[in-house]
């Protein structure tokens, strides 16, 4: 093409970026210089093309809808062609960042493939067609592309006995002393699916009694042996009671910036002297979420686990968890 003819070149692209730094930032001096342009120029077509390229690159408040504009079309464009791509690919699942495996597990299935009949093999003739997944397991599903067998492929052992990855994770996530908007972002930063906070705390409540359970026979069987030293080393009052020597203590947390707070939950326990094992410890609270708003919002509290158990001052919480724990005993 003669670039005489053609827009990109020639007179009127220099006098564009000439005029536009003179009259840079200014939308009254640009509406002029459209018009004069307009006037100038014999084939009209060309010239609204041209003006509307020198607007968009102005910056200006008013022409920042030009720009949007080509960026959603844009946006369009590559959604259209990455679903072109899909179709070409015989409707194989597209699979993006990072899960965690069991990985002798996950080798293992992929090598016990074997389809009779067929030498079928995974890497040439199986080809992935769906994900499930439920929190941070994944189902992989894949097709033979010979027999048209389907063939799931777990990231972990559905009917392993111990702890199965989302509980895994939760319980990681509570013994580091997180929450679920850190796993959240954790789990963010490295490409990986995440579980929904209902899950977490789905996960969290059965972790929660788990342990709850645990640790009361462990504190159980730890009393049994305290006594039996005691009995051992003729530790007995007059009436035939064991007695038995504790070390009993309390905490609760504070912040102190020109007004002194106390925390609205106290914990205490007693530990065995000899042992040196938990005997006993409580928790009280003084604050649960679900209750406060209901009240807040004067609205009947939904059915809801509640760890509210104390409604005395901060300070009290640890005497009364020592006095119940010696009441037990
Ligand atoms: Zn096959
Ligand atoms: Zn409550």
């Amino acid at each position: 093409m003669d670039s005489k003819s053609d827009w990109h070149y020639g007179k009127k692209t220099k006098t564009f970026l000439f005029k536009r730094k003179k009259n840079k930032g200014s939308i009254n001096a640009l509406n002029g210089l459209k018009k004069s342009i307009d006037t100038d120029n014999v084939e009209d077509t060309v010239d609204t093309d041209n003006v509307d390229d020198t607007v968009d690159t102005v910056p200006s408040p008013s022409n920042i809808l030009y720009p949007k504009e080509d960026e959603a079309e844009a946006v369009i464009l590559e959604i259209s062609t990455s679903d072109n791509l899909n179709d070409t690919q015989n409707d194989e699942y597209l699979l993006s960042g990072r899960r965690i495996v069991d990985i002798a597990y996950f080798f293992k299935s992929i090598r016990r493939i074997k389809h009779k009949g067929f030498e079928c093999s995974f890497s040439e003739n199986m080809t992935l067609v769906n994900e499930k997944r439920n929190g941070f397991s994944s189902n992989f599903v894949f097709k033979c592309l010979i027999c048209g067998v389907f063939e799931n492929i777990y990231s972990e052992d559905p009917d392993r006995k111990d702890v199965y990855i989302n509980m895994a994770i939760t319980s990681a996530v509570i013994n580091t002393g997180q929450g679920y908007s850190q796993l959240d972002e954790f789990t963010a930063i490295l490409d990986m699916p995440c579980y929904a906070n209902s899950s977490y705390q789905k996960y969290h409540e059965k972790l929660y009694s788990n342990l709850f359970d645990a640790s009361v026979d462990e504190t159980r069987l730890a009393g049994i042996e305290e006594v039996k030293l005691a009995i051992q080393n003729g530790e007995v009052d007059n009436q035939g009671r064991e007695l038995v020597t504790v070390v009993a203590d309390g905490a609760l947390s504070k912040r102190s910036h020109k007004t002194n707070y106390n925390a609205s939950s106290g914990v205490a326990s007693i530990i065995g002297y000899r042992m040196k094992k938990c005997l006993f410890m409580s928790v009280r609270n003084k604050y649960c979420v679900i209750c406060e708003r209901a009240s807040n919002t004067k609205q009947i509290v939904r059915e809801h686990k509640c760890y509210k158990n104390w409604t005395s001052t901060s300070t009290s919480t640890e005497s009364d968890i020592i006095v119940e724990g010696f009441k037990e005993s």
